[in-house]
């Protein structure tokens, strides 16, 4: 299988050779990797990586989402005051970082929006140069405004399975339909938004993988991303296995062959369990890495969105992987 046969296919989102696509293994694997590199090289950031740091400021939730297990044990629930969320930014500004990704659990608690925003408008006063991309999940119009207008410029609202009884099945106590709705409330305010899907979710067919394409396709989006299903151990998916990572390989490979200049990260899922997911990621046409750093060290294992057994790569690793894609890391991309 030649490059102009995958962009081709790809480009015009043809169902059944797409599904072929993700079911690829040794050769044909490695060509459709190739293709998807060498258009990322090709693409206005070459081959740029950005590194992003990230705090995560709470993990109360007002999600039930059948994955994840964040705020379910109400003993061990936290939130960082807007003293600390500014602390850990400039202590993540002083070591030269300059894109922040906060996130968060959904809150709807009207003083951490607040605290969120003071926090956005105090450090670009200090450091205007820092982009900050929020990750809080569902809210209001106006809270997304809010928070644009506090300087932050990128939001990450991950729509995680298009189909909508899949989607209800994995995330009960929310749909496709309003989730959809908040992803295009954010594009209309100005956000450079960025959404995407897990693959490996229980349940999930490669007509649903094909689903979220289509959907990826049709929102206007700057970052793009698919993250590999992690079973929590506390969650109620956690009789389930891991997503399988060349299957989610292929499909970041289809989504920078479909999305050649979006920020496409290789998350920590792919590390998961699997040695050398994040340079594989890198090597499949990804182009941002996320250090965690930025979180209390005493807080991590609260932050249980994807289990305790998550990694959580530190910044020597995350250069490493960089320069072994042959990429150069940067502050940031956009
Ligand atoms: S996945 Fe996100 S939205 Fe869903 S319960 Fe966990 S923290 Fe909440």
């Amino acid at each position: 299988m030649d490059s102009s046969y995958f962009i081709e296919n790809i480009k015009l989102l043809n169902k059944e050779r797409i599904k072929d696509f993700l079911m690829l293994r040794g050769k044909n694997q490695e060509e459709l990797i190739l293709t998807a590199r060498d258009l990322r090289n090709k693409s206005k950031f070459q081959n740029k990586a950005e590194l992003r740091s990230v705090i995560e400021l709470s993990n109360i939730c007002s999600q039930s989402c059948r994955y994840c297990s964040m705020g379910k044990n109400r003993n061990d629930i936290y939130f960082l005051s807007k003293d600390e969320i500014l602390n850990r930014m400039k202590i993540l500004a002083n070591l030269g970082r300059r894109t922040f990704l906060l996130q968060s659990g959904e809150s709807h608690n009207r003083h951490f929006i607040d605290d969120i925003s003071f926090c956005c408008e105090e450090i670009l006063k200090l450091y205007p140069d820092i982009k900050i991309i929020l990750c809080l999940g569902n809210l209001s119009k106006e809270e997304y405004k809010q928070l644009k207008d506090s300087g932050a410029s990128r939001y990450i609202l991950k729509f995680e399975t298009a189909n909508g009884s899949h989607h209800k099945y994995c995330r009960p106590s929310d749909s496709i339909e309003n989730r959809i709705k908040c992803i295009e409330n954010l594009i209309e305010i100005g956000f450079q938004t960025g959404s995407g899907n897990i693959v490996g979710l229980p349940g999930q067919t490669l007509d649903n993988l094909y689903e979220d394409l289509v959907l990826i396709n049709k929102l206007d989006l700057a970052m793009v991303s698919a993250t590999k299903f992690i079973s929590n151990e506390y969650s109620e998916f956690k009789n389930y296995s891991d997503g399988d990572i060349d299957l989610t390989l292929n499909f970041l490979a289809i989504l920078r062959i479909l999305k050649p200049d979006c920020l496409i990260p290789s998350t920590s899922s792919l590390e998961t369990n699997s040695s050398n997911g994040q340079l594989r990621g890198l090597l499949a046409g990804c182009n941002t890495v996320t250090i965690h750093d930025g979180t209390p060290k005493e807080l991590e294992k609260k932050y249980t969105i994807y289990s305790e057994k998550r990694y959580m790569p530190e910044e020597e690793f995350c250069i490493n992987i960089i320069k072994q894609a042959g990429m150069e890391p940067v502050k940031y991309l956009i």
